[in-house]
């Protein structure tokens, strides 16, 4: 679907230097991520950095492609801590559940998704070692939402179209993925 986007909101979708998350409809959010195969200094600095830009952007998640960048990178921060997965492979996943999507890509867009209940998701850290983790509700939601990033794959591909809806996202904190 286009996104038509109300001159409201147009303003959200400036990138810059000092707004350097990337918006749609830049061709980089539509592309392909490919697999990280290299660990070292840089790969440690584009996790920090998107660890860092996820927070002020008051987001939960953020994948490579949204800071330009197209390697298979996510962020993550359902709860208390952020995560960062390196290479993600959604291994495992069972039931359905609804719930609202936005994304820091699509300012000020809302609708609901289905997506797995529970996922399993495999990964590596910044420093190349493997990682699992079992995931539900939210936080499999967010995986599964940063994930489709990595594919080029936007929530609108997917949304509820009768509950798509536009909100100022300054009126709702920490929904942004
Ligand atoms: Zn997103």
């Amino acid at each position: 679907m286009d996104v038509v986007v109300p001159p409201e909101f147009q303003p959200l979708y400036v990138t810059d230097r000092d707004h350097p998350i990337v918006k749609i409809p830049e061709p980089v959010l539509r592309k392909k991520a490919v697999e990280v195969t290299k660990f070292g200094k840089r790969i440690q600095q584009l996790g920090d950095n998107m660890v860092r830009l996820m927070k002020a952007a008051n987001g939960v998640g953020l994948a490579g492609p949204q800071v330009g960048v197209l390697e298979r990178i996510i962020v993550i921060h359902p709860g208390k801590k952020p995560i960062v997965l390196v290479n993600p492979v959604i291994v495992k996943r069972e039931g359905e559940e609804i719930g609202e999507e936005g994304c820091l890509s699509i300012p000020g867009l809302y609708g609901d998704v289905k997506r797995s209940e529970f996922i399993e998701v495999e990964a590596l850290t910044l420093k190349g070692d493997p990682v699992a983790y079992e995931m539900e509700g939210y936080a499999a939601r967010i995986v599964q939402h940063e994930v489709d990033h990595l594919d080029g794959i936007l929530f609108i591909d997917k949304v509820d179209l009768a509950t798509l809806h536009w909100m100022n996202p300054n009126e709702r904190l920490r929904e942004g993925q």
